[in-house]
């Protein structure tokens, strides 16, 4: 039988940041995931500054291009192009990403293995038990990054405000001459939004729907592709779920996080999940290592410290319902120079949602930051 100090199940961004961490704190940590790496991972792949800052290494090696520029629609009409100084995005390849970060966090000393199927998840007051086609494996605790089809939030039935999203992604060959800002054609789908993101020697695009209903098809990306840069059919067509709702998860009681999109923790608005993925490991991390440490409830420590995300993921959620229900004005709004400015700098800066929409302004007036605290997380 294998035993570790922490099982963490999923190796993708929200499971890597989780064992990374655990790691650091001198805990034996078993990262599982079904996959072998490298492996395919739909996303478009486009990291925010605050993302990047939040990883605990470079990762200069995996990234293919950084963009300052922002071009914007509303329904294909009336583009926009918003022109930064400072880097907005850095654009990655999710496979070489993941890699990458799980190279970094087997380096750091984590164990990782692959397990093709889990069928049980047994906990009691000390332990908690995973069930495996590979055996049965032990540990204190157990954190489910395992996505948005997360077979621990299944198994464990933690969290019924999940909802899903989704989003289809293909990749189009560019050359050198192409247009290559990064671009959001807002309302191209219903609740949702249509992306390019250029890429070295590629673009990747995408529609993506914050609403689970909408159906998005190859057809349909194929039809914006053609519409928004003229190119044939883009290849490697994929789809996947984004994890939604998590502004309502609720760790409870127990020795099971979950972290990522298994806990629903993708901003609405946008459909960004890497951020609150890398932060929602970290933080997890630390309410077990603290859990060993001094024997605290680890699940509210970990409510705790989600406290920050959930309140930049209302407001995005509270944002996104306001802006695709009546996406002319809030395009307009978008456009205006105020909204502009603040984006632009706040994106630049790394500050979240939330914390853009109560300090934007200071960017337009020339005012400082608020430093470091309470009321912000940037
Ligand atoms: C088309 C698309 C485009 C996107 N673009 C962006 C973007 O540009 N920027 C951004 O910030 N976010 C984007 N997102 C969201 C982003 O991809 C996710 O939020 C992010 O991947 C969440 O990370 P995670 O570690 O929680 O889960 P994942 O990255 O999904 O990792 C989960 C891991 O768990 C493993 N796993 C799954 N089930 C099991 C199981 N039963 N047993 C063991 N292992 C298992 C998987 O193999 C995987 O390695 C996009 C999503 C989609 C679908």
């Amino acid at each position: 039988m294998l035993t570790a100090d922490i099982i963490v199940v999923g190796a993708g961004p929200a499971g890597c940041s989780a064992a990374w961490d655990l790691t650091a704190n001198g805990l034996r940590v078993l990262l599982l995931d079904r996959a072998e790496f490298p492996r395919k991972k739909t996303c478009a792949g486009g990291l925010t500054v605050k993302a990047v800052r939040a990883l605990r290494y470079s990762i200069a090696p995996v990234i293919q291009r950084t963009v300052c520029d922002l071009s914007v629609s509303c329904r294909m009409r009336n583009q926009k192009r918003f022109k930064g100084i400072h880097p907005i995005c850095h654009m990655i390849e999710r496979s070489a990403f993941d890699y990458f970060c799980l190279k970094k966090t087997v380096a750091a000393g984590a164990r990782f293995s692959v397990v093709k199927r889990i069928d049980q998840i047994v906990e009691s007051d000390r332990r908690v038990s995973v069930i495996t086609d590979r055996g049965v494996i032990r540990a204190r605790f157990l954190i489910g990054a395992d996505g948005a089809h997360s077979r621990v939030r299944r198994l464990t039935g933690r969290f019924d405000g999940y909802r899903a999203g989704f989003a289809v992604e293909g990749i189009v060959d560019c050359s050198p001459s192409m247009d290559l800002s990064m671009g959001f054609d807002f309302s191209r789908v219903s609740g949702g939004y249509g992306w390019i993101f250029p890429k070295k020697n590629h673009i990747n695009v995408g529609l993506y729907s914050l609403k689970a209903d909408v159906k998005i098809d190859r057809q349909d990306l194929v039809d914006y592709v053609v519409q928004r840069i003229g190119r044939p059919v883009p290849t490697r067509i994929t789809g996947f779920p984004l994890g939604m709702g998590g502004w309502r998860y609720r760790p409870g009681r127990g020795r099971v996080l979950l972290v990522g999109d298994a806990a629903g923790l993708v901003d609405p608005l946008l459909g960004e999940g890497l951020y609150h993925a890398i932060i929602s490991g970290q933080k997890a991390a630390a309410a077990i290592a603290d859990a060993m440490g001094t024997g605290k409830d680890a699940c509210k420590t970990y409510a705790n410290g989600l406290v920050p995300i959930q309140r930049d993921l209302l407001f995005a959620h509270a944002a996104s319902a306001a802006f695709y229900k009546l996406p002319k004005i809030g395009y307009l709004l978008l456009v205006s120079p105020p909204a502009r400015i603040a984006l632009m700098g706040g994106f630049s800066k790394g500050m979240p949602l939330l914390d853009i929409f109560r300090h934007g302004y200071r960017f337009w007036f020339g005012m400082p930051l608020p430093a470091n605290g309470k009321q912000n997380c940037f």
